[in-house]
C-alpha cells in the first residue's frame, strides 16, 4: 500500500479543489475574502446546517462556528463526512489516500492495493447514486418520485417576483417550477439528461433564511430530503441537449434561474443553456457537455468582483484560466467576462436583460 505524505498532499490542493469537495458534499460553498464559506456538513447531513463552516485559505484549516470545537483540515473533514454521509469509518491514512487519488495528486495509475479506493470515489451521497460505471465515467443518480414537484408546481402562485424579473410563465410551467408555503421556497426540480427527477432544490424567498442557510438548498418535505450531488448533473441539459448537438455550443451558467431566463428570452427551440449549480464546473459536467456534442463551451459565470484588480477579480481570473488550461485540448472554451461592468456585482450575465446578455455574449473571450 502506497504511503502518501499528508502535508505534501494538503499543500498541493488548490482553493478550487476544496471548493469542489464542499460542493460535492452538499455544503453549497461560496468564495469569500478569507477563503470559502459553506453550510456545516461536519456534524450534520447536508441541507440541515447553517452557513457556519469557514475555510481559511491562509491556514488551510476549517472552523465550524456551531458544533465542532477545534479547527480541522481537509482530511479530518473527509473523515467526518464519510461517517455522516456514508456511514464509513475512515482513518487518517484512508482520508489522505482518498484525497490524493481523487485529485490525481500522486500518480495517475491505481496500484493494485488501491483498488479499494474506487469504492470511495463517490463517498458523498453514496446512497443517491444507483449505478456507477467507473471506466466510462458514467454515474446514474437515484430517481425521486416526481409527484411532489408536480404538486408544488400546482401551487406556484407566489412566483410573481420571478415573472417580474423576466422569466416567462411558459418557462415556469415547462420546468415545473413551484412554491412551498411552509418554508417560503420556490421549488426547482432537477432532472438528469434523460428527464428523470434526481433532486429538488429550493430558492428561499425569506431574507433571514438566505443569510442563514444560503439562497439555494435541497428541499425537505415530509421528512424526505431531496438532495443530490450537484457536480454529477447539469441542470437543464434534458431541455437543451438536442440544441447543443445541433448548434455545437453550450452556455454554462451558475444558477438554475439563468436557464429559465434564457428560455424566456430566446425560446425553447434555441435553448443551449445549462447550470452547474455552483461557481465551478466539475470534470463530470464538462464530460456531459462533450458527450452532448458541444464544440464550444461558453462559461457564463456571475460577475463576482467589485472592481477590476480587486481580490475577487484576481481569484475569478485565476479560476477561469485554470478551467481553460484543463480543457483547452478537448474543446473550445470561451468566457463571458463583464470587464466593463455593465451588469451589477454578483449578477449573472443574463440577469439584466436580453440586450446586455447579447452584448456580453458577442464580446466573449477565448484565452
Ligand atoms: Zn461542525
Amino acid at each position: 500500500m502506497k504511503d502518501y505524505n499528508k502535508t505534501e498532499i494538503r499543500d498541493s490542493l488548490t482553493l478550487d479543489n476544496i471548493f469542489d469537495l464542499l460542493q460535492e458534499w452538499g455544503g453549497d460553498p461560496e468564495y469569500t475574502s478569507f477563503g470559502i464559506l459553506s453550510s456545516t456538513i461536519c456534524h450534520n447531513p447536508p441541507g440541515e446546517g447553517s452557513r457556519k463552516l469557514y475555510y481559511y485559505e491562509n491556514s488551510g484549516l476549517f472552523k465550524c462556528y456551531t458544533d465542532c470545537d477545534c479547527a480541522f483540515d481537509i482530511f479530518e473533514l473527509t473523515i467526518k463526512v464519510a461517517l455522516i454521509q456514508s456511514n464509513r469509518n475512515m482513518d487518517l491514512n484512508d482520508a489522505v489516500r482518498y484525497i490524493a487519488y481523487k485529485f490525481n495528486i500522486i500518480g495517475s495509475t491505481i496500484e493494485e492495493d488501491d483498488v479499494g479506493l474506487l469504492d470511495w470515489q463517490y463517498l458523498n451521497n453514496y446512497d443517491k447514486i444507483s449505478e456507477i460505471d467507473i471506466k466510462k465515467q458514467e454515474v446514474k443518480l437515484k430517481e425521486y418520485d416526481k409527484t411532489i414537484a408536480n404538486n408544488l408546481w400546482a401551487c406556484g402562485c407566489k412566483l410573481g417576483p420571478w415573472l417580474k424579473e423576466g422569466i416567462s410563465q411558459a418557462a415556469i410551467d415547462h420546468n415545473h417550477i413551484g412554491y412551498l408555503f411552509s418554508t417560503d421556497q420556490i421549488s426547482i426540480p432537477h432532472y438528469d439528461k434523460d428527464g428523470r427527477m434526481v433532486g429538488l432544490r429550493g430558492r428561499t424567498m425569506c431574507k433571514e433564511d438566505a443569510e442563514r442557510f444560503g439562497k439555494y438548498r435541497p428541499i425537505k418535505v415530509n421528512g424526505q430530503l431531496y438532495n443530490h450531488p450537484l457536480g454529477y448533473n447539469l441542470y437543464n441539459l434534458n431541455n437543451s441537449k438536442d440544441n447543443i448537438r445541433t448548434i455545437g455550443k453550450a452556455i454554462v451558467f451558475e444558477a438554475e434561474k439563468s436557464c429559465l431566463l434564457y428560455q424566456s428570452y430566446f425560446g425553447f427551440e434555441n435553448d443551449i443553456s445549462v447550470a452547474c449549480c455552483g461557481s465551478s464546473l466539475s470534470s463530470f459536467q464538462m464530460q456531459m457537455l462533450l458527450d452532448a456534442g458541444a464544440k464550444e463551451v461558453v462559461i457564463a459565470f456571475d460577475r463576482q468582483f467589485q472592481e477590476k484588480g480587486d481580490q475577487e477579480f484576481t481569484r475569478l481570473v485565476k479560476k477561469l484560466k485554470a478551467l481553460d488550461q484543463k480543457y483547452r485540448n478537448e474543446v473550445l472554451v470561451s468566457f463571458i467576462f463583464d470587464k466593463n461592468m455593465i451588469t451589477g456585482y454578483k449578477a449573472s450575465p443574463i440577469d439584466e436583460g436580453k440586450e446586455k446578455f447579447l452584448k456580453l455574449f458577442k464580446e466573449r473571450i477565448v484565452l
